[in-house]
């Protein structure tokens, strides 16, 4: 028997360990399977390689609880531990990696949330348990070690009788822990962080319905037997090669992962590399739903099949944090700070990848099937667009598949897009002017007069929207986007035909000066503009510029403070071709001049939804008056 001081200069360990990782008890579960694991497959490649001459078997790893005795149970089959191992991995090398992982946590970094590779290891059982055994066996022929430890500096190491390869761990559940003997927490425990852990873990038992015997009665019962309860898949879809996986296993595994999720995914994308860093995956594009903030089932971090977090920022570039699925990588350094972790070049470069990688992948959806991933743009433009707007190389490449949808759903490509209105939708500067609505019921009537005019209206609703023009507008040449109900598209527009004036320019600027006293208003700028006869008499328009320093006020522009207190500005654009506006002319009686104009107004705005209080309350008796 030996017993003696382990070497440390921190003098009790487990009240250290208690006071530093508090939130974070939970975590000795994974550190012990995680062990238990590498001690599994340690002697998997030891037997492959000739150096342990022992029979493999199909090893299990086992968690137990001794409810009366307070005790949790962690049994391996793998490679053991002799007396002089115990000595060096468990006395001298764990209680170092312990010490330094206090000392490096003192000074108040320990919020990071992660225990390192996991930093604090076998150690962080001190966490929940009193005391601590450790009985096993070696696959070499020595005598098996029995190790215990009160979490003090002091511990015993005696011969153990146990005859059988592997370790097992004994955890002496301390009184303000003993929430981990019950069946249901150590259950929750071994879902969240080892559902998909290399080697098959069992937790008790389970009932499992035989299928009847051909002779069976019809009133007979299923027969059942008592099986392993294996609570992981040892093998996740994302371990296989995508060659080897058809789209039902993507399907089944998205169900594995979320099986509360009742929506399919729209598709996955496969993340698979081993070099300059490694890093395997699965994500999946969801429908999203239509408030993105409440997205809930987030993208799942692995190292090595072993959970670390569902916690992404950082390490997936923003845009994409909205799809699901699981990234699994031994290369992302986790027991550090997340500003580090931004700043960290391997983890730069998997932020790049995966970036690449959606992107490609959505250009080959788009180009395989172009109709199917139609159906789906309004259901990923979101990622899409967000994307193109923080990340300048996913930009460049969601060129070739950012889709621009008509108010009729014609799907244009930006390069199609151009060429399908580069000869007729060019303002006097030769700019493409890009047509689009954001609401087809509050825009219907802009929308008719522009198609009715051959001019392409694009369909553009998303909330970032203003942002996405804006990018394009500052990144592409000579284009400008205008909301259909925004400045008068026919004074933008060049046009072979133009139209020929019913009146002369004095005669405009008469009605002009007549329309402006009648409104007596600062907030409308009076335009007279030879349109269309068909075409309505009065147009009320929101200058541009004017709607997108609102918008961008409104989603968080920034900087634009300065147009907070800017009156509302509109034009009102008057068809000088429409007989009522001759009428207006011609009109001898003020009284009923001035009754055609506002009316005319009222009811232009009224179209616009701008017709308010008492001018609405006026318009309406005013309406009365004239049907009596
Ligand atoms: P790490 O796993 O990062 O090496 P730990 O503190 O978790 O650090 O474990 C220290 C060492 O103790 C391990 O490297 C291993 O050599 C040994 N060890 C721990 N658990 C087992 C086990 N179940 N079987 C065999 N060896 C083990
Ligand atoms: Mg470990």
């Amino acid at each position: 028997m030996s017993t003696g001081k382990i070497n440390v200069s921190v003098e009790n360990i487990f009240p250290l360990i208690k006071k530093f990782l508090y939130s974070d008890h939970e975590i000795f579960l994974r550190e012990l399977i995680s062990n238990a694991t590498d001690a599994t497959l340690k002697l998997k490649h030891l037997t492959a390689i000739g150096e342990a001459k022992v029979e493999y078997g199909s090893p299990q790893i086992e968690v137990k609880i001794d409810k009366e005795g307070k005790k949790l149970h962690i049994l391996d089959q793998g490679l053991g531990m002799t007396q002089d191992e115990v000595e060096k991995y468990i006395n001298q090398l764990a209680f170092s990696g312990a010490e330094e992982f206090l000392n490096k946590y003192e000074d108040g970094a320990k919020d990071s949330g992660i225990i390192g590779h996991f930093g604090l290891g076998f150690y962080s059982a001190f966490m929940v348990a009193e005391k601590v055994e450790i009985i096993t066996k070696s696959f070499k022929d020595e005598p098996a070690a029995h190790w215990t430890c009160d979490g003090s500096p002091d511990f015993t190491l005696v011969e153990a009788d146990k005859t059988e390869r592997g370790t097992e761990i004994i955890l002496h559940i301390a009184e303000d822990s003993t929430e981990f003997l019950e069946d249901s927490r150590i259950s929750q425990l071994l879902t969240k962080y080892n559902k998909f852990m290399p080697v098959p873990i069992k937790f008790g038992m389970k009932t499992e319905t035989l299928p009847k015997p051909e002779d069976a009665k019809e009133e007979d019962p299923a027969p059942t037997q008592e099986v392993d309860n294996i609570i992981n898949n040892p093998d996740p879809a994302w371990t296989k090669q995508p060659a080897d996986l058809e789209d039902q296993d993507y399907k089944d595994f998205y169900r594995e992962l979320y099986p509360t999720q009742f929506e399919e995914p729209l598709f996955n994308i496969h993340l698979n590399v081993d070099y300059p860093f490694n890093l395997t995956g699965i994500l999946y594009f969801p429908k999203l739903a239509q408030d993105i903030s409440i997205q809930k089932d987030k993208i799942q971090l692995y190292q090595n099949q072993v959970f670390v977090t569902d916690n992404v920022e950082g390490i997936v570039p923003d845009f994409l944090t909205m799809l699901r699925g699981v990234i699994d990588s031994p290369d992302i350094p986790l027991n550090v700070s997340r500003s580090y972790l931004q700043a960290d070049g391997a983890v730069k470069k998997i932020s790049g990848y995966i970036t690449r990688k959606v992107a490609d992948k959505l250009k080959s959806l788009f180009n395989n099937d172009r109709e199917d991933f139609e159906k789906k743009w309004n259901d990923i433009k979101v990622v899409i667009e967000y994307g193109m707007l923080s990340e300048d190389k996913f930009f460049d490449k969601a060129e070739k598949f950012a889709l621009y949808p008509t108010v009729d759903d014609t799907f244009f490509t930006w390069e199609e897009l151009q060429e399908k209105i580069k000869d007729s939708q060019t303002d006097k500067d030769n700019k493409l002017v890009i047509l689009y609505a954001s609401d087809k019921d509050a825009q219907h009537a802009y929308i008719e007069s522009a198609k009715a005019k051959g001019y392409e209206v694009l369909l553009l609703d998303s909330p970032i929207v203003p942002h996405v023009i804006q990018k394009l507008e500052t990144s592409k040449e000579d284009i400008s986007f205008v909301r259909v109900d925004g400045d008068h598209i026919d004074n933008l527009i060049k046009k072979e035909d133009t139209q020929i004036s019913k009146l002369s320019d004095e005669e405009k600027e008469t009605v002009k000066t007549a329309i402006t006293d009648a409104i007596a208003s600062q907030s409308y700028t009076v335009q007279v503009e030879a349109m269309d006869s068909e075409a309505a008499p009065f147009i009320i328009t929101q200058p541009e510029f004017m709607r997108r320093m609102k918008e961008m006020q409104q989603t968080g522009g920034g900087g634009m403070n300065m147009f907070g207190n800017m009156p509302e500005m509109y034009n009102l654009v008057v068809n000088a071709n429409h007989s009522l506006v001759s009428e207006i002319l011609n009109t001898k009686t003020e009284k009923k001049k001035q009754r055609l104009i506002k009316q005319s107004f009222d009811l232009a705005k009224l179209s616009q939804n701008l017709l308010k209080g008492e001018d609405l309350t006026n318009f309406i008796n005013r309406s009365y008056e004239m049907i009596k």
